[in-house]
């Protein structure tokens, strides 16, 4: 073994080692609340520094594997995996990975200065914002390695690089100030860390903890991790994969993990992209909702950050209409988080925009791919998209696009988007006109109806009482207003009016009759019961209807009142 040297940290990384090594005390040991059922003292420390610490791992393999496929020679005979070890009587974590491994100089440039970009960036918030809210941004930022120091109070790395000719070293330090370095004998390519945890950390060398923590929040790592000699992780991460390469099957699995379910996803996206902001993501929605009234779905879409969980079934992730969407998220411009309700909040909008649109798109092409699949879905899912029109004023219109509706030119359970509606009006039609109804044939007897019937003018058909506030919000579509074919405003539409042909056989009243008539239904109505009377060109064989201007909904509920008061 050669000689030991030592070295002083520099100034800013004893700066955040004596920061995170109190934060301790800051974060509380907040335990984690589904933990608590299983009796299990987990904090947010110990979710955070094995997240950390297996991110690191996960990429010094990936890293291997890159270069593995780029150069000959750089096999180090080892399986591409993760050992944990704990033992509760040492009070001791390892964590080895038999990834790329570091030089000598690769380990004083990264171990013993803040090489990592949010380590920095929290130093500098820390000194605009002073000290108030150090846990806040050590959330916010993630310390990375020096996350470790939370747990520890000696900690040795031995780390030996995957560059043929390397040798072996050993960096130890209590995070006082200085570490040693030397180099060592026997140490395997890749890098193995020994935590001596700090005794009130002790838990994080329970191994039924460190399971668990490793299951809940580390089970999509790309590699092997196990756990005492025992595998723990058992699901690939797919998200990672080429979409091509990823199965029919395996999507099922792995959907039935994420949603806890047992039916089979009816859409799949496996969805890439690097801007305006990375992400990894799959998608998917069930066969069948499982909302039932009164009993509100949690959101079904998880996020990770390089494959660790970050927030598990994501509140911010995706707008609350989207809930019955499953998945997973990963981007890796996330920071690596400590707890739930610090993260970012402009990242996570930044990735709720991107999100929100694709899954929209994603609906809609689904839609045009095969129509009738997608009604089905809209006929289980519709709620869904009709509480979106209603609550996510920002992709209304959007989201207006996924509605469907029987219409007057609709077979029934036959259904039309209003894209289709606008695409085929009367070329001077102004307006989308529906028809509040429970049954088709009694928006086919109407007497509202007849004029639109005779002019040729498509109506929607609305069955379920929500589609009349879904309306109301839309107000539009495409520039055309959206009106009832019962109210007074649709009376005015030229386009209705009928040729006088066309209205029932027999003598016509002169125009002057028919406003005498008029006068004199209003006259002995009595202005209590009708506002006004109007001489109409729309009906064909009904002699008269009443128009108002109150909801449909409204009257009936009136009706329904009076009918009741009996
Ligand atoms: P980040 O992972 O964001 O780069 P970290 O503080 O977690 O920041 O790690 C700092 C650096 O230390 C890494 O970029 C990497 O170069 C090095 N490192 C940490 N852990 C390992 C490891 N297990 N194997 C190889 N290098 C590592
Ligand atoms: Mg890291």
């Amino acid at each position: 073994t050669g000689k030991e040297e030592v070295h002083e940290f520099k100034t800013e990384t004893k700066r955040l080692l004596s920061i995170v090594a109190n934060s301790l005390s800051l974060f509380g040991k907040r335990s984690i609340a589904h933990h608590t059922e299983l009796n299990h003292n987990i904090c947010e420390i110990d979710i955070y520094s094995s997240s950390e610490l297996v991110s690191n791992a996960a990429d010094a393999l990936e890293k291997l594997r890159h270069h593995q496929m780029m150069e000959q020679g750089l096999d180090s005979g080892k399986p591409l995996e993760i050992h944990i070890s704990v033992d509760q009587s040492k009070k001791q974590f390892i964590i080895q990975d038999y990834g790329i491994g570091m030089t000598e100089e690769e380990i004083n440039d990264n171990l013993g200065t803040i090489a990592r970009s949010g380590s920095k960036a929290f130093l500098e918030k820390l000194d605009k914002d002073g000290s108030g809210s150090k846990e806040n941004i050590i959330g916010q930022f993630g310390v990375g390695f020096y996350s470790t120091f939370m747990v520890g109070e000696k900690i040795k790395v031995y780390t030996r690089s995957a560059k043929p000719g390397s040798k072996g070293y050993c960096w130890t330090t209590d995070g006082q100030g200085s570490y040693s370095l030397a180099e060592a004998d026997n140490v395997t390519v890749g890098t193995k860390i020994v935590i001596e945890l700090r005794d009130d950390c002790k838990q994080f060398s329970s191994k039924i903890e460190v399971d668990s923590i490793i299951k809940k929040y580390s089970n999509f790592v790309g590699f092997p991790i196990y756990l005492n000699g025992g595998k723990v992780n058992t699901v690939e991460p797919l998200w990672t994969k080429e979409k091509n390469s990823v199965t029919t099957d395996q999507h099922k699995e792995f959907y039935r993990f994420i949603a806890g379910a047992w039916d089979e996803p009816q859409y799949t996206l496996h969805y890439k992209t690097d801007a305006p902001i990375t992400i990894s993501s799959i998608l998917y929605v069930p066969e069948r909702h499982m909302e039932i009234i009164g009993q509100r779905q949690e959101p079904g879409v998880s996020l990770y950050s390089r494959k660790v969980l970050i927030q598990p079934k994501s509140k911010g992730l995706l707008p609350d209409w989207l809930r019955f969407v499953k998945g997973v998220v990963d981007s890796e411009d996330i920071p690596l988080n400590v707890s739930r309700e610090l993260l970012q909040d402009n990242i996570l909008s930044r990735l709720r925009t991107v999100m929100t649109s694709r899954v929209i798109k994603w609906l809609e092409s689904e839609a045009k791919r095969d129509t009738k699949r997608y009604n089905d879905f809209f006929l289980d899912f519709g709620q869904f998209i009709k509480e979106g029109v209603c609550t996510d004023a920002m992709y209304k219109k959007d989201i207006a696009k996924l509605l469907r509706f029987e219409t007057s030119a609709t077979k029934d359970n036959e259904m039309v988007s209003l894209k289709e509606y606008a695409d085929r009006k009367k070329e001077d039609q102004k307006r989308i006109y529906y028809l509040l109804t429970p049954k088709r044939k009694f928006a086919e007897e109407s007497p509202y109806f007849e004029a639109f019937k005779k002019n040729g003018i498509e109506v929607l058909y609305l069955y379920d009482t929500v589609d009349e506030f879904v309306v109301n919000h839309l107000r539009e579509f495409q520039g055309l207003d959206l009106v009832a074919a019962d109210s007074a405003e649709a009376a005015d539409d030229p386009l209705l009016s009928l040729n006088t042909n066309d209205t029932a056989s027999g003598e016509q009243l002169s125009e002057t009759d028919a406003k005498e008539l008029a006068r004199y239904i209003q006259e002995t109505l009595g202005f209590n019961v009708v506002k006004q009377v109007d001489v109409s060109r729309r009906l064909v064989n009904y002699p008269a209807v009443v128009l108002e201007h109150e909801s449909p909904a409204m009257r009936r509920m009136m009706q329904m009142m009076q009918g009741s008061a009996k």
